[in-house]
């Protein structure tokens, strides 16, 4: 599929990448080499995300604005409900705006006591996602990015609440949602369907995890309740003391995922990063993001 996908016309592909911001120095020359690698691939635009509970205010907000000087990238800065009351949000989203940031992926967030407690929103705060995109939207004219899930947020009751949700975070002025990450075409596509058939017309990215270690892969999966297909994890049966042979299956099927979803229609891929360039260049190349044209030209 991979070559297939390699000959196809993708003059309309787009592809975005979501950083995390840097914990220290070295980190950030590693980000930063990153963000200069990836950058000649033209992305839609590039987010960076922000820590849980608020942690990485000031990092996200460095990163974000750094990017808009330094750089002709568009950059969106993550922003969630959790920790902070409305005139904290109002005051954070007006500093964005001021620097120039003119798109937000806004987020609930999870419970500071960690994923699968029970969720209390804050008392003078947003409580939803939903909330959250109404409150910016009051601030000032951003473009909004939400959250969807192609096997349901785990605190989800049905698919109706699940889709309700997403129609609520739309009606507030959302314009796209990026997917968690999945491990198969078909989870992504069932999804789409539901969504469109729910009357939600916004465009639903996919969110691709290029996480080239299977363990660390299956420890986020567990975390974020995303479940890990049986054919994946046999794949990796027996390869314990083999990281090369793993990191490298891992990144054959994270491109083998990209093919189908582009052979089925799909044009615009949210890429997890996870601050590192190569598997993300890969896949962008493979999708027909690279330079070879301008370098021809
Ligand atoms: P919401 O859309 O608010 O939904 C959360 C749950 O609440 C759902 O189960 C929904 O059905 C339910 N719900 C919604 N409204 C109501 C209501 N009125 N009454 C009762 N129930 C309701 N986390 C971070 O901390 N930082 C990040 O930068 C970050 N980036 C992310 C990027 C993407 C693309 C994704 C998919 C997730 C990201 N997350 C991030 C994780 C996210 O914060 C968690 O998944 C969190 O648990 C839910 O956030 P949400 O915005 O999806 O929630």
């Amino acid at each position: 599929p991979v070559a297939k996908t390699a000959r196809a016309d993708r003059a309309d592909v787009k592809v975005s990448y979501e950083f995390f911001p840097p914990k220290n120095e070295k980190m950030e020359t590693a980000l930063w080499d990153s963000i200069r690698k990836l950058e000649l691939h033209n992305p839609d635009f590039v987010s960076v995300t922000y820590g849980a509970g608020g942690s990485t205010r000031e990092r996200t907000h460095r990163t974000v604005s750094r990017m808009v000087q330094e750089t002709n990238l568009r950059p969106a800065a993550h922003l969630t409900c959790v920790g902070s009351d409305v005139s904290e949000i109002n005051e954070i989203a007006n500093d964005y705006w001021d620097s120039g940031v003119r798109h937000i992926v806004a987020l609930r967030g999870d419970p500071p006591e960690g994923i699968g407690r029970r969720y209390v929103p804050h008392a003078k705060g947003f409580a939803y996602g939903s909330d959250l995109v109404a409150g910016l939207k009051k601030v000032a004219d951003f473009e909004v990015s939400v959250s969807a899930y192609p096997e349901r947020h785990p605190e989800s009751p049905s698919w109706d609440a699940e889709l309700d949700n997403l129609k609520r975070k739309v009606d507030a002025g959302a314009t796209r949602a990026i997917t968690q990450f999945f491990f198969e075409a078909e989870t992504f596509l069932r999804f789409q369907d539901r969504v469109q058939a729910a009357g939600i017309d916004i465009p639903i990215v996919p969110g691709l995890m290029l996480q080239p270690n299977f363990q660390g892969l299956k420890r986020m999966s567990d975390m974020c309740g995303v479940r890990v297909p049986e054919w994946y994890a046999f794949l990796f049966e027996g390869l314990n003391e083999d990281p090369e042979t793993r990191n490298l299956l891992t990144s054959s099927l994270a491109l083998e995922l990209t093919a189908s979803l582009f052979d089925a229609g799909v044009r615009h891929f949210h890429l997890y990063t996870l601050n590192r360039a190569g598997l993300a260049v890969s896949v962008s190349r493979i999708l027909g993001r690279h330079s070879l044209k301008r370098i021809k030209e």
